[in-house]
């Protein structure tokens, strides 16, 4: 892989969902194209952390599961399915509030096997993907958009197209000199924080729930990692703060969130909680959107940019798919 583009080829800025699904659509018509990540691995914020404590604790820090409403997206998590990436996760999921816990509305929930990244390593498969490549700017000379990454250049790249999938702020940075249109829009959309509080216990908590909405200004939502499937049995909780608390506790000492989140849990469960055994935190600066889009992608016809991510097509996993298939007919318009 040399990360070298040609006249015809598309760069694709993002390897979450909808960036690979975008770089899948645009592969798959006959398109050359090459996705570039800064993260470790393709996910973005679907994405496993595994801890290196013995008990072998693992976490899905950002998004917790998933539902299909779209047949687009049926069609692709039949796929997931077939290939053992993905399978729903049968876990209790309750609502926590003041009154106690209570059962909500049963929906099929999808999770990545082993992880939630699952599905995206898959998409990821057979394209060309630079990981560990963060991109600090995007030109178009002559027709053709040229890209600077942290450390240099891409390698002599020039791309006819640019499909841009990233969070709406990153985006509208990126894109500010050669599309400001673009990025006006796309500055539009705020999303809001998630500070995630990640903890192993030697052995499982007394809650009779593998996940609930937390009713309280603190904490939004928590989830038995371990109880999803294929994952280690190792008692593992993920802990996500309201958006208000993230915000107003984001630079707080990691010991601290873990208290006031665990704390919170105890509260809202009604039961006392023994210490951890593993913690972690991980801040999500661009979690959610609050309004996002639903235009399914930006498109700007005479600088071929597109723009796509959950945001542009209702701020979840299914969105950040259908976003990606929206990019990449865009693109595939003469
Ligand atoms: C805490 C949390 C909980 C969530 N819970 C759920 C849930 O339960 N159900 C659900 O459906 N959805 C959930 N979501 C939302 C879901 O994770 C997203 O909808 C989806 O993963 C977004 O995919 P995306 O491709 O649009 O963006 P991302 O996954 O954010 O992908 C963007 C990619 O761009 C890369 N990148 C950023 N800047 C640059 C740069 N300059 N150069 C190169 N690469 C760059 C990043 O590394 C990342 O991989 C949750 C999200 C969070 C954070």
């Amino acid at each position: 892989m040399d990360g070298r583009g040609d006249s015809d080829g598309v760069l694709v800025v993002g390897a979450g969902l909808a960036g690979l699904t975008a770089a899948r659509a645009l592969a798959a018509a006959g398109r050359r194209v090459l996705v570039v990540d800064k993260g470790r691995g393709p996910g973005g914020r679907a994405s496993r952390r595994r801890s290196d404590h013995p008990a072998g604790f693992e976490f899905d820090h950002g998004a917790q599961y998933f539902t299909v409403r779209d047949d687009r997206f049926a069609a692709r998590v039949a796929g997931w399915a077939a290939a053992g990436v993905a399978a729903p996760w049968e876990g209790r999921i309750v609502a926590l509030d003041g009154a106690g816990v209570r059962d909500v509305r049963p929906t099929r929930r999808w999770v990545g096997v082993p992880g939630m990244s699952a599905p995206a390593r898959y998409q990821a498969a057979g394209l060309e993907v630079l990981q560990g490549v963060r991109v600090t700017r995007v030109d178009r000379r002559e027709g053709r958009w040229r890209a600077r990454v942290e450390g240099g250049a891409l390698p002599d790249g020039r791309w006819r197209d640019l499909v841009v999938a990233l969070p709406p702020a990153q985006a509208a940075e990126l894109l500010g000199e050669p599309c400001p249109r673009l990025a006006e829009e796309a500055a539009r959309v705020p999303m809001l924080p998630c500070r995630a509080v990640l903890v192993g216990f030697s052995g499982p908590l007394p809650l009779e729930f593998d996940g609930a909405f937390v009713d309280d200004d603190r904490l939004a939502w928590v989830a038995r990692n371990s109880s999803k499937p294929g994952r280690s049995l190792a008692e593992a909780w993920v802990l996500h703060g309201s958006a208000g608390w993230s915000e107003r506790r984001w630079d707080a000492p990691p010991d601290a969130a873990v208290r006031e989140l665990l704390g919170a849990l105890a509260e809202r469960a009604g039961r006392a909680l023994p210490g951890p055994a593993h913690v972690d935190v991980h801040g999500w600066r661009y979690a959610l959107a609050e309004q996002p889009l639903e235009t399914g992608c930006l498109w700007g016809a005479s600088a071929r940019a597109a723009v796509c991510g959950d945001w542009c097509a209702g701020s979840r996993v299914e969105g950040a798919f259908l976003s990606g298939l929206a990019a990449a007919a865009a693109v595939g318009e003469p």
